[in-house]
């Protein structure tokens, strides 16, 4: 299997250290407001990733985080943190906050069919453990104090710049605001914040004699070292994380642990809607809600997301949501004639040679599908060759939802009792040559949801939506 690693810049062939599992940690959300479909395109990547690592006989131990504390408006650990504005707003505790969207992005994330992590971690239940990776650090030198919390000294962990190609000197030269007293060096980051005096802040901990709270980087070095052990094979995240959330990960988990933090690091690129970037001020911020109510089901923006690949960027269009929801109706009305042949073969065995595919095509094109996901998840190609199938038999079928989740054959009802009555019935009509009972019948079925065509081999039935 082949995996860009960001790491190396390169193509690099994958294996796990231990022969039969990986280990995963993908950065998960910041709960404080609904996701929208930028964030969960993200974790459609990252479930291929997984049906893929399993489809080559590994387990996956996967780790997701919930960021539920001390995320703050801007990487820089400045502006007011994102739980506690939107608390604010709402009206509600920081606590109830972080609950609701944490459960509304599981929501998302369940309709989307996406495998479950082994473990859900929550940033607020690893506070104590987050205080001892900061002792930890500050033992071992890597620290300063200031008034408002404990910076991490990037000059003191030289290859700093290196995972990001970052060029430190003209990022110094970039930089909007002087140093102040609170940094020393452009690229430090609090590990853990103060809360001064008077400040409002719901979500605290004592800590060093003071109130604070974790530095929104510190827990992913810290529930990766308590969950899964340095190093892990695989860290995933969005290609916003490469320059300062996962450059400052791998400088804690270095400098804490003395170990590497991952072998591989995959980056997903960003999604635009209609040209724009998503953001609230565009007013928009898809949710899967928003495409539900268009009359479109979570698995056709999941088809949309996997027709891209994850390292190219994605431009979202209700069009493009529109002929992503045409090639899933077009698949799912394969399985519903692979169905009909399956049962007409039952019927008539002579037939049944002819309805599908032999199985050393299968076989073959199951080979080639799948090689295209080994070679850097390449669900673009693997579609084409799906579509470019012919005669597929539902074990086909079975394979694909596999690979993809697209939940295709759950999708897929046969018709029920009333449906199959009201087709005989149509196709008695039909051969005695009533037409207008014909037509009835065909616009009952249509308003039920099957379309009827009449082939050389008879009736058969599609599904309409
Ligand atoms: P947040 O909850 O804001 O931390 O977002 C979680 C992650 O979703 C981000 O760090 C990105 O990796 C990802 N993300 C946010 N916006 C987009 C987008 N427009 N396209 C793709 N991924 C995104
Ligand atoms: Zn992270």
């Amino acid at each position: 299997m082949k995996l860009y690693n960001t790491l190396t810049r390169k193509l690099e062939n994958f294996r796990p250290q231990d022969p039969e599992n990986v280990k995963i940690y993908t950065c998960g959300p910041t709960v404080y407001s609904m996701p929208h479909i930028g964030n969960y395109a993200a974790y459609v990547y990252w479930d291929l990733l997984l049906r893929t690592l399993e489809g080559n006989g590994w387990k996956v131990n996967r780790v997701l985080n919930l960021t539920d504390v001390g995320h703050l408006s801007s990487d820089a650990d400045e502006g007011e943190d994102k739980l506690e504005k939107g608390a604010r707003k709402s009206g509600k505790t920081v606590w109830e906050v972080a609950e609701y969207y944490s459960m509304q992005f599981l929501e998302g994330y369940h309709a989307l069919n996406l495998l479950e992590p082994a473990k859900i971690a929550r940033a607020t239940d690893y506070i104590a453990a987050d205080q001892k990776v900061v002792q930890t650090l500050i033992d071992k030198g890597y620290t300063y104090e200031t008034q408002d919390g404990i910076y991490y000294d990037t000059t003191k962990f030289p290859a700093y710049a290196d995972f990001a190609h970052l060029d430190l000197e003209q990022l110094k030269a970039g930089a909007r605001v002087a140093l102040s007293d609170e940094k020393r060096h452009i690229s430090d980051f609090a590990i853990w914040k103060f809360i001064q005096p008077g400040e409002k802040h719901a979500m605290r901990w004592d800590f060093l004699g003071r109130p604070g709270y974790p530095g929104w980087h510190l827990e992913c070095s810290t529930i990766i070292h308590e969950e899964l052990g340095e190093p892990i094979d695989i860290h995933t995240g969005g290609i916003d994380h490469i320059p300062i959330h996962h450059t400052n990960e791998i400088a804690q988990s270095a400098a804490a642990f003395d170990r590497q933090l991952s072998r591989f690091w995959l980056h997903c690129n960003f999604l635009t809607v209609a040209g724009e970037k998503i953001s609230k001020s565009l007013g928009n911020t898809i949710t899967l809600q928003d495409i539900q109510d268009h009359g479109f089901s979570p698995l056709d923006f999941k088809l949309w997301v996997l027709q891209g690949h994850y390292q190219s960027e994605r431009d979202f269009t209700w069009e493009n949501l529109a002929a992503a929801h045409a090639r899933r109706l077009n698949w799912r009305n394969r399985i519903a004639r692979a169905s009909q042949a399956t049962e007409q073969n039952g019927q008539n065995s002579q037939n049944s040679q002819k309805a599908f595919m032999d199985k050393a095509a299968e076989t073959k094109l199951f080979a080639a599908i799948f090689a295209e996901l080994n070679q850097n998840l390449n669900s673009p190609a693997a579609f084409a060759l799906i579509d470019g199938a012919d005669l597929t038999s539902l074990a086909f079928w079975q394979q694909i939802d596999e690979w993809f989740g697209l939940g295709l054959l759950d999708d897929s009802p046969v018709p029920s009792a009333e449906v199959q009555t009201l087709l005989k019935q149509r196709e008695v009509a039909r051969a005695a040559k009533d037409y207008a009972e014909s037509d009835r019948l065909r616009d009952k079925l249509a308003a039920m949801g099957f379309a009827i065509l009449d082939t050389p081999e008879g009736q058969i039935w599609q599904y309409l939506k």
